[in-house]
């Protein structure tokens, strides 16, 4: 299982997450090319290993268990992945 970010983060994006988080899943940081373009962050599944910590560090419970995301967050979260990820192959082509 993984972590995901859904709707409440867009127009927050304060990165008390990715302080919290101890192997840096959460992308782009503000260090990452991509920060000012994304909308919200996004948990790289592959990374994330379902510690919580973030959750708890979310000032507007806009993370969740991947099981539990709300029906209404859920499309925005995935598109974003999706966006965010085709960015960073981009990137890594660079
Ligand atoms: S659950 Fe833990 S590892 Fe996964 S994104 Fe949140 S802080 Fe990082
Ligand atoms: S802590 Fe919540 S609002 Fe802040 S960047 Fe992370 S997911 Fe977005």
């Amino acid at each position: 299982m993984t972590y995901v970010i859904a709707e409440p983060c867009i127009g927050t994006k304060d990165n008390s997450c990715v302080e919290v988080c101890p192997v840096d899943c959460i992308h782009p940081t503000p260090d990452e090319p991509d920060y000012d373009a994304v909308e919200m962050l996004y948990i790289d599944p592959e990374e994330c290993i379902d510690c919580d910590a973030c959750v708890e560090a979310c000032p507007v419970d806009a993370i969740f268990a991947e099981d539990q995301v709300p029906a209404s967050g859920r499309s925005t979260s995935q598109s974003t992945l999706t966006t965010t990820s085709a960015l960073s192959r981009t990137e890594t082509q660079v």
